[in-house]
């Protein structure tokens, strides 16, 4: 089944090759493995920003490419990038240096950000891009949420009528009546754990990871199940979860067959989708539309 997430979002995932995804609307990436300049071709100079996770190379080897294609590609050659990455990241630093040696056209094109947990990077007037903390390494790694600040009828006139309402406006002002708040339009897991729901709840869109089919296959605790990130989403409400980084060991139709049951298990009322390699799926529409 089509996906309606490919409207917005293209990109890879495979656990240990490469892990990169592109959010059409607001021109930024998060991670940049291998293959997306390829992938992408012209549409690298669309991008203002990647938001990288952390150093492992499936997620930063990309880099390469994806400047020198926006160096000597058909576009436009100087707009500036933002890469943002987790500060003090000991595996950034020497493709930093790779990256000045082979690009130094690129040098101040490109803007560098630590971020530490918390701290937000804007992407336009209404949108930003926001790090927290994920339980991948020994070093600080990251997730991502995509942040919209919107505004809403402040609590005390939500029994008001319309014409009311627009009569308050008139006399007092909009700002008077209203108030800002942040709506999570994504969730980017990066590598790791399952993310504590409470980075994920109420978004649109959560990307987890779901390296590992099968709790036995696991070695070291650096990586989630597709159990521990289908609960998370679960206990999250998030309207669409997408599966990704999924191990090379299995097979895609043993992933689908046990994301499906998941999601029935774990009472995801939103909708399912796996994202296999260069493929997102849509599995099941959810609980909501099945009850319905
Ligand atoms: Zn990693």
């Amino acid at each position: 089944m089509r996906s309606p997430l490919t409207d917005s979002y293209e990109g890879h995932s495979l656990a240990l090759y490469s892990s990169w995804l592109v959010c059409r609307p607001f021109h930024f990436m998060v991670d940049c493995g291998e293959g997306c300049a390829t992938a992408l071709r012209n549409r690298v100079f669309g991008l203002r920003t990647v938001a990288l996770t952390h150093g492992h190379l499936d997620h930063i080897s990309g880099l390469p490419s994806l400047l020198n294609a926006r160096h000597a590609g058909m576009g436009d050659v100087d707009a500036p990038l933002t890469i943002v990455y987790p500060a003090g990241d000991p595996l950034l630093a020497p493709m930093r240096s790779y990256l000045a040696a082979s690009q130094p056209a690129m040098e101040d094109k490109v803007s560098w950000r630590a971020m530490e947990p918390g701290e937000r990077v804007p992407l336009d007037d209404q949108r930003s891009l926001e790090a927290f903390a994920t339980r991948h390494a020994a070093f600080l790694t990251l997730g991502y949420r995509l942040i919209e600040h919107r505004t809403r009828l402040r609590g005390e006139f939500h029994g008001l009528s319309g014409s009311a309402i627009r009569d308050l406006a008139a006399a007092r002002g909009r700002e008077a009546i209203s108030e800002g708040y942040d709506h999570p339009l994504a969730v980017f897991g990066g590598d790791g754990l399952a993310p504590d729901p409470a980075m994920v709840a109420g978004a649109d869109v959560a990307w987890l990871e779901a390296t590992f089919l099968d709790e036995a296959d696991r070695g070291p605790l650096v990586h989630a199940t597709m159990a521990e990130a289908v609960a998370v989403a679960a206990q999250a409400s998030v309207r669409d979860l997408v599966l990704t980084h999924v191990s090379g060991r299995y097979q895609r139709a043993d992933a689908k067959a046990l994301a499906r049951r998941l999601a029935i298990e774990h009472g995801l009322a939103g909708r399912l989708h796996l994202m296999w390699r260069e493929h997102i799926e849509l599995l099941s529409e959810g609980v909501a539309a099945a009850d319905a």
